[in-house]
């Protein structure tokens, strides 16, 4: 059987990047595609990225209990199929699923064996700055994400792991221990759950 990876983190802190590099070095290692009722963005694919689907559709979905988890995220549905899942990990297949806080909470609840990690970003500044600089979203979607950030970062300290993404080398070696060794370093963990205290502060 393969294991279920959650990873959570606010928008902008670098998390689909380091998602992106861990996919394209390990063979076992592969992304949950939800589906989601967002439309896509410029040279995002159906079926690669996420499957776009109508608003009756994801309803419907949700109606047949094809979900581990759902929520609304930044005004939208979101929600992870149970038997995308299933088919993968019963291959032997590694999962990462890039959900919201309220969706690892879900998760948490529905009590499927999982690991989770958060990635914090180093600052909410820092946050603002990667945001405007990625130019995907408006100021107003920006501010909504700004907002949720403070949100879920509180919730930081509930997930097995924490990674600071201030340094993505040093970040990404953090997550390859986690998903291929199974671990990181005690007091690694610690110095992040610090840092993440001071950005809270
Ligand atoms: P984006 O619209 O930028 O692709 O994703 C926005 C947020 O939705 C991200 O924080 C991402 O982790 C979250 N998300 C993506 N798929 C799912 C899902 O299936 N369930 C939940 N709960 N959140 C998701």
């Amino acid at each position: 059987m393969g294991k279920l990876f959650v990873i959570s983190a606010p928008s902008g802190a670098g998390k689909s990047s380091l998602i992106q590099s861990i996919l394209k070095n390990f063979d076992n290692v592969e992304l949950s595609i939800s589906a989601t009722t967002r439309s896509p963005r410029e040279g995002e694919i159906e079926g690669q990225h996420y499957f776009f689907v109508t608003e009756e559709e994801f309803n419907s979905l949700k109606d047949n209990n094809a979900f581990i988890e759902s929520a609304f995220v930044h005004n939208y549905q979101y929600g992870t199929l149970q038997k995308y899942i299933d088919d993968r990990l019963k291959k032997g297949i590694n999962i990462i699923c890039d959900i919201d806080v309220q969706g690892f909470k879900l998760i948490q609840k529905a009590r499927v064996d999982h690991i989770s990690i958060f990635i914090i970003p180093p600052s909410i500044k820092e946050l603002e700055k990667r945001l405007l600089k990625r130019g995907l979203d408006s100021e107003n979607v920006i501010g909504t994400r700004l907002k949720n950030a403070k949100e879920e970062l509180k919730y930081a300290d509930e997930f097995d792991y924490r990674v600071l993404n201030d340094n993505f080398d040093q970040a990404y070696e953090e997550i390859v221990n986690i998903i291929i060794n199974g671990k990181l370093p005690k007091n690694e963990d610690k110095i992040n759950s610090k840092i993440l205290k001071d950005i809270l502060s």
